[in-house]
C-alpha cells in the first residue's frame, strides 16, 4: 500500500535486516530493539491490524504464528522462551499501521507489560 513503511520493506524499497521469509511474510529485526532479540513478523500483504484479519487470505495468521515459532527454534529461543505481542490501534499501542508480531527473547520478560 502507498505510504505504508513496511509495504516498503516488503517490496524491498526500504531497507532491513531481513532474518526470515518466505512466500507469505517476512521477519525483519526491531530498530529500536526492547530486548536482546526483537523482530517483526509482517505478512506481505498489507492488512492495517488484527482487526483486519477477516480479510485476511484463510490461514494467514496460522502462517505467521508458525513461521514465529519456526523462527524462534532458529535462533535458539524456544528452549528458554520468548514473547509473541500483537499491539492493535491506539490503546493498544500500534504505531505502524501494517499487522505485525513482534518476537522478543533473550532475556525473562515481565509481567504485566506497560
Ligand atoms: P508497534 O508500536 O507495535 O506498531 O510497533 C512498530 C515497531 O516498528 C516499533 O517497535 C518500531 O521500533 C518498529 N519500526 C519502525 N520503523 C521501522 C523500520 N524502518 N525498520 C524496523 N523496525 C521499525
Amino acid at each position: 500500500m502507498n505510504g505504508c513503511l513496511f509495504c516498503e520493506i516488503v517490496s524491498g524499497n526500504r531497507q532491513a535486516e531481513r532474518v526470515y521469509e518466505d512466500e507469505h511474510c517476512l521477519a525483519f529485526r526491531d530498530v529500536n530493539p526492547q530486548a536482546p532479540v526483537h523482530l517483526l513478523i509482517i505478512p506481505r500483504v498489507h492488512l492495517k491490524s488484527l482487526n483486519e484479519i477477516d480479510a485476511a487470505p484463510d490461514g494467514l495468521l496460522h502462517h505467521l504464528m508458525r513461521a514465529a515459532h519456526e523462527i524462534a527454534k532458529r535462533l535458539k529461543l524456544d528452549q528458554k522462551g520468548y514473547r509473541l505481542v500483537i499491539n492493535t490501534g491506539p490503546h493498544g499501542g500500534q504505531t505502524v499501521f501494517h499487522l505485525h508480531i513482534h518476537l522478543l527473547g533473550g532475556r525473562p520478560m515481565h509481567w504485566p507489560p506497560g
